[in-house]
């Protein structure tokens, strides 16, 4: 465990701008009293409308679109990709500030790997997780268009849709996967992720 004197405070108080102007590669900009950048951390930094926000009262920025946020510290770890201590180090030595502990610690190369190791886990979890959005919003709107085809289908031939016993049958499993995806079951839309039947009748490309 890390013994923390009161040099912890004077870099929180380091603003949140200046941190994210020094560690992160992306333009800031000035709406109102907001400030907002296309976020770094998901779309692979290439997302057309800036999700992530500065508030600059509270010290903290947000992305609306990954939910990565924090602290000013926090924003250190994600943009260098490092632990708590290792960020506190670098803020630091970067704003002229005294360590919140005593001396640089002495981080052994064993803890630097477990420490990046776990660094990666935690992008490559939050990769996932927006991938996995990324699905369940595209197949929600898939599934929307297929059931307006087969409602336009019933309307138009009947006769055509009755000759084709499983269309008429899947409109209530669509309608049963669409509420899945409306919901925050996450295990629900695993199991449609997983789920042939859903793959056949999404493996399509919305236009
Ligand atoms: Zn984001």
């Amino acid at each position: 465990m890390l013994k923390l004197n009161n040099n912890l405070d004077s870099l929180k108080h380091i603003s949140i701008l200046d941190v994210a102007h020094k560690y992160l590669n992306v333009e800031i900009k000035k709406s109102g009293s907001r400030y907002s950048a296309r976020c770094p951390w998901h779309a692979n930094g290439q997302e057309r409308t800036a999700s992530l926000f500065f508030d600059t009262n509270r010290n903290l920025f947000k992305c609306f679109a990954c939910g990565i946020g924090g602290s000013n510290i926090d924003l250190a770890m994600n943009a260098l990709n490092v632990d708590f201590k290792t960020a506190c180090e670098q803020l630091a030595q970067d704003f002229n500030l005294p360590l919140p502990w005593g001396r640089a610690a002495n981080i052994t190369p064993a803890e630097r790997r477990a420490a990046q190791a776990k660094a990666n886990e935690a992008a490559r979890r939050r990769e996932l997780a927006v991938a996995f959005k990324k699905w369940c919003d595209e197949t929600y709107l898939k599934l929307c268009v297929l059931v307006r085809c087969i409602d336009k289908a019933i309307n138009h031939d009947p006769v055509f849709c009755e000759s084709i016993p499983d269309l008429l049958h899947l409109e209530p499993v669509i309608e049963y996967w669409l509420d899945v995806l409306q919901s925050n079951n996450d295990e629900q839309k695993l199991e449609l992720f997983k789920d042939e039947a859903v793959k056949t009748w999404t493996t399509w490309n919305l236009t």
